[in-house]
């Protein structure tokens, strides 16, 4: 067998597959999940974010449910009755399931039901977000924290966790599912200590043919975000990573010793 060959039982039939769809671009899809999909009998989709064309391979056969309009049960019922029969069943979520999937729901009614899974991650769209941006969420001198977070909105956020309290860090901010809330947000992270010339991207639908990218400052994102129509399927990033000031690393620095590389005089 070469190295690397996944001889384990990922992908057999009696599992259900979860899988990181990635950010919308379906050639962003792992191999594994292309070809965990490309075989299922039954899929389940997120649709309300998930790009369509990341099924397009799916088996002419294979029954396709969006849970868009599906609630937990029925989303179990779905997977528990193609078990039984035994029919592949997968379960695609946007990006990586891992964020704000609420992939753990399902893993946990699983389990009780002794249902076998396994999850395949995903390019989530913070990943998508730096790489359309051309940007480093690391950088040295700059800020080695990444938070990734979103604002309080229909649904509340864990008392320590506010908004303006994790502003307070001056870490590289990725704010996801509140594109709707762009004045609070904007405050909320001025009230944390952002200044307000700190650098702020918006990125729609990162890595689709129809992605946009907003650029600006804490002081006027939210006036140009209205501008471009932007409304959901939006990321925002914040911090000053996104500058050009930065310092050089350590790991390619020449007169640094590395534990590959001896440092040159
Ligand atoms: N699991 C997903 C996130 C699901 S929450 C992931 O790993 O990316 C849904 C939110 O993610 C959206 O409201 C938006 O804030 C963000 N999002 C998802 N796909 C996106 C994309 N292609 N571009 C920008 N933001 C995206």
């Amino acid at each position: 067998m070469r190295p690397g060959t996944n001889a384990g039982g990922a992908g057999c039939v009696s599992m259900i597959s979860f899988i990181g769809a990635g950010p919308g671009d379906p050639e962003l899809l792992t191999i594994k999940g292309k070809k965990l999909i490309d075989s299922a009998d039954v899929v389940i989709y997120a649709g309300s974010l998930v790009n369509p064309a990341v099924l397009a391979g799916c088996k002419e056969s294979a029954k396709i449910y969006n849970s868009a309009l599906m609630d937990l049960d029925e989303v179990i019922e779905v997977m528990k009755d193609a078990e039984a029969s035994g029919k592949k069943c997968v379960r695609v979520h946007t990006g990586d399931p891992a964020i704000y999937g609420a992939h753990r729901e399902q893993m946990d009614r699983l389990d009780e039901l002794g249902i076998k899974y396994e999850v395949i991650p995903g390019v989530s769209s913070f990943l998508a977000t730096a790489a359309v941006l051309n940007k480093e969420y690391t950088l040295p001198g700059k800020s080695q924290t990444v938070i990734l977070t979103r604002m309080e909105g229909r649904t509340p956020m864990p008392e320590r966790e506010k908004l303006a309290d994790l502003a307070k860090h001056h870490a590289s901010m990725i704010i996801f599912l509140s594109i709707g809330f762009m004045d609070e947000m904007v405050a909320q992270l001025t009230e944390g200590g952002y200044e307000k010339e700190t650098p702020v991207a918006v990125v729609y639908k990162a890595t689709w043919p129809d992605q946009k990218i907003v650029r600006g400052t804490l002081s006027d994102i939210a006036a140009k975000v209205k501008e471009a129509g932007i409304k959901k399927t939006a990321l925002t990033v914040v911090g000053d990573f996104l500058g050009d000031d930065h310092d050089l690393s350590k790991l390619y620095d020449k007169h640094f010793t590395t534990e590959f590389r001896k440092a040159k005089e």
